[in-house]
């Protein structure tokens, strides 16, 4: 393992050094000694120190303190979004926790040891003096980063019970750095995971995003489900535990989910497909059915209850509404895939229409992913290129209203009152352009919105939105149907 000629950046030394020659201590501490040690890029840099927030604020020219942990952050001048805010923390004392989320209070000390004491995991507890090369490894941390292994400091049991989060830190930490858990501190995650339920959605979220972006999600969300807190980050995920499928899959819904998404992260895909992976046969267990006639098991409206439910636990996880919409349309649509020996490119198009022109690679890619996490790839990749070459053909059409040779503007000028009736006649005439592309001419559409303009609002609307509300009423018939049938409301 390397040691202390490790890579610290100027901009850091130099802060070390100006609350060193005020007198106080200064030491890098946590995920950043962690990962100069292993030869990784630290993520953010944290000092700790004996100097109190009001020392550290009189010796820095910009600063700022928002927070009632004594964490200052110190602005520098540097243009690495890393290096812009250097946060220097006075050393800490663990405090008394009473509800698994904050301590009580928040006590400060005089000593290094007692704040590498109150820190989560062993290989997080090393400091490191950049200007003499010290270091303090207190609780050997730089042996259980040899070993790769994740150990808590102190007591697991007694430190899962002060702050939940750092289970499923643990989780995420060995899933971004492969490391094993140690035995006692997995033991000690087993016995509080209910705890998590009390940590905020958000806290949740935003581990659980890491461990999905990070490079081996199918291990750590395994690991998450033996040790009992998958249940409070993803309970829906476990309903697919042991829910066989039909022969077209070798495992049963949460591994073929689980494999979807590593193969997202594989192939370095987005963060919304990823989640759309993780989540796109989420409702398969809700609407599994036997079927005697194919003697198989059926799943009919899986996709439309997976994209609702998709759309809940990402609300719930307080995900911003843009991942919301976008993840839950891709996993609406995820059954698209169809023969292309057979498929017609007004199909083709409706498809595009629907899910949107900026969204389709990534719904192919999300097809790739789904296909590969059956563990029996059937569709050849060569029908998957072939259909691929159909969308790029297709995308060459007029797919939006906004591509239509005619504008809302237009049937104003020409006599149309402003009002809902714009939007069903520019749909419907979408309808009739996606069927036929080369009747997307002035000519043409002034035409027909002239015929459409004498008809009554109802019927205009009903043609306005045929393509849309018909489905929209389909689906929530189907879902009522299913909740009714499981009991959910
Ligand atoms: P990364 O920066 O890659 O996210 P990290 O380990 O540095 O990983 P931070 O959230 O930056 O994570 O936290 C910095 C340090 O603060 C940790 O290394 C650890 O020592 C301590 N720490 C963070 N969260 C907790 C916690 N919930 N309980 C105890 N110590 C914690
Ligand atoms: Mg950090």
């Amino acid at each position: 393992m390397k040691t202390a000629e490790m890579s610290v950046p100027e901009i850091i030394r130099e802060t070390a050094a100006t609350l060193k020659s005020a007198g106080f201590d200064a030491w890098l501490v946590g995920g950043c000694v962690r990962d100069l040690l292993i030869g990784r890029e630290p993520k953010d840099w944290d000092i700790t120190t004996n100097a109190r927030p009001e020392d550290i604020q009189k010796l820095f020219e910009e600063t700022f303190y928002e927070n009632n942990y004594g964490t200052v952050g110190v602005v520098t001048q540097s243009e690495n979004p890393k290096l812009k805010v250097v946060e220097i923390t006075p050393y800490r004392i663990e405090g008394k926790y009473s509800n698994a989320r904050h301590p009580d209070e928040v006590r400060f000390s005089d000593k290094l040891e007692d704040d590498l004491e109150r820190r989560d995991f062993t290989i997080n507890a090393i400091a490191y003096d950049v200007m003499s090369g010290e270091m303090r490894d207190l609780h050997g941390g730089r042996e259980d980063l040899a070993r790769k292994v994740i150990v808590a400091v102190g007591d697991p049991h007694k430190r899962f019970e002060e702050d939940a989060l750092r289970m499923l830190r643990a989780i995420r930490i060995s899933a971004e750095l492969d490391f094993a858990i140690d035995t006692q501190t997995a033991t000690g995650i087993a016995a509080n995971a209910a705890q998590l339920g009390k940590i905020s959605r958000e806290r949740v979220r935003d581990e659980l995003v890491r461990i999905v972006m990070s490079e081996r999600p199918l291990q750590a969300l395994y690991m998450a489900q033996r040790l009992g807190i998958l249940k409070y980050v993803l309970p829906e995920l476990e309903e697919g535990l042991g829910c066989n499928q039909n022969q077209a899959h070798s495992f049963d819904v949460f591994e073929h989910l689980l494999r979807s998404l590593q193969h997202a992260a594989d192939k370095n895909w987005s963060l919304d497909i990823r989640l759309s992976a993780l989540l796109h046969d989420i409702g398969k267990p809700a609407t599994r059915e036997w079927s005697e006639e194919k003697k198989d098991w059926t799943f009919h409206g899986h996709d439309v209850v997976s994209a609702k439910m998709t759309k809940k636990i990402l609300n719930d996880l307080k995900f911003p509404k843009d991942t919301v919409s976008k993840v839950s349309n891709l996993v609406r649509a995820h059954m698209f895939f169809s023969d292309p020996d057979v498929v017609t490119l007004s199909a083709v198009r409706r498809l595009i229409a629907r899910v949107g022109q900026e969204n389709i690679v990534d719904l192919v890619n999300l097809r790739v992913c789904d296909r590969i996490g059956t563990g029996r790839p059937k569709e050849h990749p060569f029908r998957l290129r072939k259909y691929m070459s159909m969308i790029d053909e297709a995308m060459r059409d007029p797919v939006s209203v906004g591509m239509l040779k005619i504008d809302g503007a237009k049937l104003i000028e020409k006599g149309e009152a402003p009002g809902p009736r714009i939007g069903w006649i520019l749909h419907a005439l979408l309808e009739e352009v996606l069927d036929e592309p080369s009747k997307n001419t002035e000519e043409y559409l002034e035409k027909r919105a002239g015929e459409m303009s004498d008809m009554a609002d109802e019927a205009l609307k009903e043609l306005g939105e045929k393509g849309k509300d018909r489905k929209t009423e389909e689906e929530e018939a189907e879902v009522k149907k299913l909740r009714a049938k499981h009991h959910v409301s």
